[in-house]
């Protein structure tokens, strides 16, 4: 993709702080992190999201995260870590390559991610029977 700009980061074509690169994935820091450390982990060829992402990318994408945390944990000090991909717009998507976002936690770090709902009576049960048989 020419106008994408983690494109441009695997091409070379534009500055990262990377930290990793195999056949299939990268890692870089974020260039505006939450917490000091905070990684962006990405298929290298293009894909916009998580759906679209081949099982090859996906795998690779994970075994790329599982390979570097440790490192990345014990470099900034912290033991704890968020793992997301943000997935569409309204779900706050700005980049559309897709790229797993690694985000080190420390005690008292103000990080506080989603306001929580409740479900009315029998309402989860019947939710997951048509989730249930919506999956094809
Ligand atoms: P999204 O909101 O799409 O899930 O996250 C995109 C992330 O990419 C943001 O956290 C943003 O700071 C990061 N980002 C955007 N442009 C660049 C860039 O040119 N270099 C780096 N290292 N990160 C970027
Ligand atoms: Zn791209």
């Amino acid at each position: 993709m020419t106008d994408c700009v983690f494109c441009k980061i695997v091409a070379g074509e534009i500055p990262a702080d990377r930290v990793y690169e195999d056949e299939t994935t990268m890692a870089f820091l974020d260039i505006s992190p939450n917490t000091k450390g905070h990684m962006l982990v990405i298929p290298k060829n293009h894909t916009t999201n998580v759906l679209e992402a081949s099982a090859v990318q996906t795998a690779a994408v994970m075994a790329t995260v599982q390979r570097i945390t440790p490192a990345i944990l014990k470099t900034v000090g912290s033991d704890a870590f968020n793992l997301f991909t943000n997935t569409g717009k309204t779900a706050g998507q700005v980049v559309l390559h897709w790229h797993v976002h690694l985000i080190p936690r420390f005690p008292d770090d103000g990080i506080h991610f989603w306001p929580e709902i409740l479900y009315a009576n029998g309402e989860a049960a019947k939710l997951a029977v048509q989730i249930k048989e919506n999956i094809v």
